[in-house]
Order: C-alpha cells, then sequence, then structure tokens
C-alpha cells in the first residue's frame, strides 16, 4: 500500500464517517491495521489520535487511553509538534475519564508546554486552561480552578469574541469555582458577563447548563423566587433537547436546596431527570446522584420506609462504586503499558527497516546517511568520557583501470572483497561505510594511535596477500589501497565527523601523491600547523 493512497483513505473515511461513530471506528480500525504493515508511522499516529476521539464521541471512556498513549508515543517521536500536542490533550480527557485528576493534569500541561512559542499551534490554549481548571475544581482546588478560569475568559475576549459557547462554558465553569470558595456574588457576576453570549446560543444543552447554575448561585444567595424561575427554565430546556450529564452536580445541588425550602415538587422534577438520565446510561455514580436525590425527598417528606430502602441501596452502589474505582485505576494502568509497548515493537520494526534502507547493497556495508548518525552518536560517547575519535579514509588504487582492463563486473566484486576486510575490523566501537565508489571511510572510537595505525596497517596489508591481479597497477602489480587517518582527542575539541573525515581525507590525498599503496596520519601540531606522517609496522 502506498503512502499517499493511505493517506488519502484516511481523509476520506474521517470526512464520510463522521456523523457515524460505530461505523468510523470501525473503519479507522482496517486503516490502523493496513497502516502499521505498511510501517506508515505518521499515519499510525493520526489514526490512533482519531480512534481516542471517536471512542470518547461514542462514550466508551476506557477506550480512549490506549489509543491516546499510542499517538503521544509516536507524534513524541516525530516531533511534529501540532499532533503531540492534540494527543496530549486526549491523553488528559482519557484520564479525566477515569477520574485520573492528576495524570490528566500533567496530560494537559505537556499539551500546553508543546504549544508554547508557536506560530500555529492547531490546538487552543484556553481550552486546555480550562480542561486544567476542570481536574482542580474537581479535586477540591477551587482557587486554582478559578484563577485559571480568569485566565481563559480573558484570553477568549480578546483572542474569539465571536466564540459565545466556549463563553458560557467558561462563565459556568467560573461561577461553580466561585461558589466552591463561596464566594456567591461573584458566582453569579460571572454568569452576568456571559449572560449576553448565552441570550445567543441555541444549544439547549448549554443553555439548561448555564439556567441550572445560575438557579444555584441564586439560591445560594437566598434569591428564592429568582431561583425559582430558573429552576423552571431548566427543566423547559432539558425537555427541549438533553444529551448530555456533565452539569449532574448542579441538578443535585438545586434538588438539595429545594427539599431544604420544602419545595419538594421542584426537587422531584430535578430527581426525576436524574433517574431517568441514570437509567439511561447506566453508571453507577449517576445512580448514586439521582438514588441520593430520591432519597433526601423521602427522608425530608417522612416517607421513611422508602428512604431507608434507598439508603440501603446506596450503601451498596457505593461499595461497587470504589471497586469500579480501583478496577479502573489499575486498568489504566495496564492499558497504558501494554499500549506503550506495542509502540516500542512498531518503532523498533521501523527502525530495522530504517538500517535496511541505510546500507550500501554491494557491500552491505553502511552508506553515507549512517555515517552521520553512527559518527554523531561515537562523538557524543567521545566527549562524555573524554575519549578519542579516529577516521580512516581509504580508497582503491587505479581504480579507473582496474575497472577499464578487468570489466565493470570484475570491479564490483573488488569492491566487495575490500568491504569484507573493513568489516573484519568491525566492533560496537568501529564501523565501516561505503563513502563513495571506490573510497570507505571508518569511525573509530577510543583507540590509541598505535592500535589505529595498526588497524590502518592490518587493512592494507590484507588486501596486498590477496594477491588480486591488477596488471596495471605499478605497485606489484595486485590490487592496493591507500589509507589516511586521524585521531582526535575529543576532550577538549569541537571538532565535528566532517573535520575528522576532512583530515583523514588530507591524509588520504598525501598518500596518493606519494605513490599510493601506504597509509598517512594526519598530525596537528598547532592550531594552525599540521604535518603528514607515514605509518610503518613497528
Ligand atoms: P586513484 O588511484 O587516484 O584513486 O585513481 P582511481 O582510478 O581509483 O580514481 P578514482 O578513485 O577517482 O576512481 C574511482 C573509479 O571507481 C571510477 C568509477 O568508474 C569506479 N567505480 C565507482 N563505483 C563503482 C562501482 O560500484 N563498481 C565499479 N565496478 N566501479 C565503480
Ligand atoms: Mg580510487
Amino acid at each position: 500500500m502506498n503512502k499517499s493512497t493511505l493517506r488519502d483513505r484516511f481523509n476520506q473515511v474521517i470526512k464520510e464517517f463522521k456523523q457515524d461513530g460505530s461505523r468510523l471506528v470501525k473503519e479507522l480500525r482496517k486503516l490502523l491495521k493496513e497502516a502499521e504493515n505498511a510501517e506508515d508511522v505518521y499515519i499510525v499516529g493520526r489514526l490512533n489520535l482519531q480512534l481516542s476521539i471517536a471512542y470518547f464521541d461514542l462514550g466508551i471512556r476506557n477506550r480512549i487511553l490506549p489509543h491516546a498513549v499510542k499517538a503521544v508515543d509516536i507524534f513524541e517521536k516525530m516531533d511534529d509538534r501540532t499532533m503531540l500536542a492534540r494527543s496530549y490533550n486526549l491523553l488528559g480527557i482519557a484520564y479525566l475519564a477515569q477520574e485520573n485528576y492528576q495524570r490528566a493534569i500533567d496530560s494537559y500541561n505537556r499539551a500546553l508546554a508543546t504549544i508554547k512559542g508557536q506560530k500555529k499551534p492547531g490546538i487552543r490554549r484556553d481550552v486546555m486552561l480550562n480542561n486544567i481548571a476542570e481536574c482542580y475544581y474537581l479535586m477540591g482546588e477551587y482557587q486554582k480552578s478559578i484563577r485559571l478560569m480568569k485566565q481563559c475568559l480573558s484570553l477568549i475576549r480578546t483572542k474569539y469574541p465571536e466564540d459565545h459557547i466556549s463563553a458560557v462554558i467558561y462563565g459556568i465553569n467560573l461561577s461553580d469555582g466561585y461558589e466552591g470558595m463561596e464566594q456567591y456574588e461573584k458566582s453569579i457576576e460571572v454568569l452576568d458577563d456571559v449572560k449576553a453570549d448565552a441570550d445567543i446560543l441555541e444549544r439547549d444543552v448549554l443553555l439548561w447548563g448555564y439556567y441550572a447554575r445560575r438557579c444555584c448561585a441564586l439560591y445560594k444567595l437566598g434569591s428564592m423566587e429568582e431561583a425559582e424561575r430558573y429552576a423552571d427554565l431548566t427543566i423547559e430546556a432539558v425537555n427541549n433537547g438533553y444529551d448530555s450529564y456533565e452539569f449532574h452536580r448542579d441538578f443535585e445541588k438545586i434538588a438539595t436546596m429545594e427539599i431544604k425550602d420544602c419545595d419538594y415538587k421542584r426537587a422531584q422534577s430535578f430527581a426525576d431527570i436524574l433517574l431517568k438520565y441514570a437509567d439511561e446510561n447506566g453508571h453507577t455514580l449517576d445512580l448514586i446522584i439521582s438514588k441520593r436525590v430520591q432519597a433526601k425527598i423521602f427522608y425530608a417528606m417522612g416517607d421513611m420506609e422508602r428512604a431507608l430502602g434507598l439508603f440501603v441501596e446506596l450503601n451498596d452502589l457505593y461499595e461497587k462504586r470504589m471497586q469500579e474505582e480501583n478496577a479502573m485505576q489499575y486498568e489504566s494502568q495496564r492499558n497504558a503499558e501494554v499500549a506503550s509497548r506495542e509502540i516500542s515493537k512498531l518503532m523498533q520494526r521501523i527502525r530495522d527497516s530504517e538500517e535496511k534502507a541505510e546500507r550500501d547493497p554491494l557491500t552491505g556495508l553502511m552508506n553515507r546517511s549512517a555515517l552521520v548518525s553512527i559518527s554523531n552518536e561515537f562523538i557524543q560517547k567521545a566527549k562524555e568520557h573524554g575519549k578519542k575519535l579516529g577516521g580512516v579514509f581509504l580508497d582503491i588504487d587505479y581504480f579507473k583501470e582496474y575497472n577499464d582492463t578487468y570489466g565493470h563486473a570484475e570491479g564490483d566484486e573488488a569492491i566487495k572483497f575490500i568491504a569484507e576486510v573493513c568489516k573484519g575490523e568491525e566492533t560496537s566501537s568501529v564501523k565501516f561505510f561505503r563513502y563513495g565508489g571506490d573510497e570507505y571511510f571508518g569511525a573509530v572510537l577510543d583507540y590509541d594511535d598505535r592500535a589505529l595505525e595498526a588497524l590502518a596497517l592490518r587493512i592494507v596489508e590484507k588486501i596486498r596477500a590477496a594477491g588480486i591481479t591488477h596488471a596495471r597497477n605499478p605497485n606489484g602489480q595486485r590490487l592496493t589501497v591507500s589509507i589516511g587517518i586521524v585521531n582526535v582527542d575529543m576532550k577538549e575539541s569541537d571538532e565535528t565527523i566532517l573535520d575528522i573525515i576532512k583530515y583523514a581525507d588530507k591524509a588520504l590525498y598525501h598518500a596518493k601523491d606519494r605513490g599510493k599503496d601506504d597509509v598517512f596520519a594526519y598530525y596537528a601540531l598547532s592550531a594552525s600547523e599540521h604535518e603528514y606522517r607515514r605509518i610503518v609496522a613497528r
């Protein structure tokens, strides 16, 4: 499968099945398999990110995490900031869904750090701040939540004045925070600030959220009549459309205050909404909230028998909830670990095939692009431990003539043979590369000068000793090579691999100049002076 068609199909699937969540998931999973086989890491990352979003939209909370973890892993390695920030955001959402607030905050903060200083971050700062504020709120850290929500509101006012939906959400959340701090007047003030935005909204979901929040704040302030008016507005808006659980905390608060006020009829309306919702989605937490409200109503009305029955049921539900929470924490940890392992395996497979691509097909030696990555590794090690890094530059003598005399196929054989001789010297700290046509370069970590010289001499001697006929080579009518070496102390030097190659190449050129079939070393005498030394066996 070629990469561009995978990409096209990815976009097409998202467009085509936007409205059909379960189908979308199915198609995305299919593509994911293909993309993994094709080793198209970018698309694998995009697909994982999209799957976590799709599961979130479907309300399948425990599936969000593994895909978000994989997306984060991949985009971290690919250094794609926009996608990485989005993935961290989803990871935060996944942890939030599992009520793991601290991890959720960490993930959101990473998303923020990732987009820092980006011109086109691809994800909004206010969205991240709101998410973090929500976690703090749920942890009971109202002050932190308030501080962040204020930033959100001012951000949106200056940057996205047309985004009324976000303004209302942020207003509701900030008002919630103030209520947590028992600053009820401030709580109403914020809602006044976003009233104009709420009036423009057509989305009932948010509207009843706004009304419910206002109702709560008014009760707390003791404005009973106003509060009741907003309670009725909330119920009316809910009846117009109701598909979110996000504002249930407020419903419970409203019902509780109505019970205190002996307004059992209104309290029962809210209890009914909560019960209906809990029945539909079956989440234990929602069941607890709804039964708790109902029990309080029975109790206040003096119906002790039914109240007691519900309290017993509630005890069981609390127990169940505790077990679920423990399982959720465990599952979350396990899922994240499994996902991480799967991605490491995929990345290893991709590294393997990249390594294949870094090898020269004729000789099996690594090529020039591998030289850069491996020598960087060597240089880093050499610098860390104050070691030497050596360069060995090798070129076949009179190779044009060899080709001309014996043909290109024979030439290839000679190139392969010399590669084999080089490979014979390879260890974990000696690596040879095919640098060009008849040129080879060896990077040698932590050899002293004598050892490096000996290595070069061994190669020259082995090739001579093979006695491959080369009639037009004046040095014994056999195949020979010339070598230039250098050994640089990396302790205080800031030389790069390019410098080392350059010095070794100069020494090689010197060897060619002096009649070939020889080894010369480049020695730096001072910053501006150097000399060449002919290397002979000692
Ligand atoms: P010198 O002794 O100064 O190095 O001279 P030379 O003839 O070896 O000259 P040079 O190194 O510039 O020539 C390299 C030749 O190697 C030119 C090219 O035809 C040949 N060559 C490059 N790659 C290959 C290859 O993959 N196979 C074969 N058979 N020949 C190659
Ligand atoms: Mg040559």
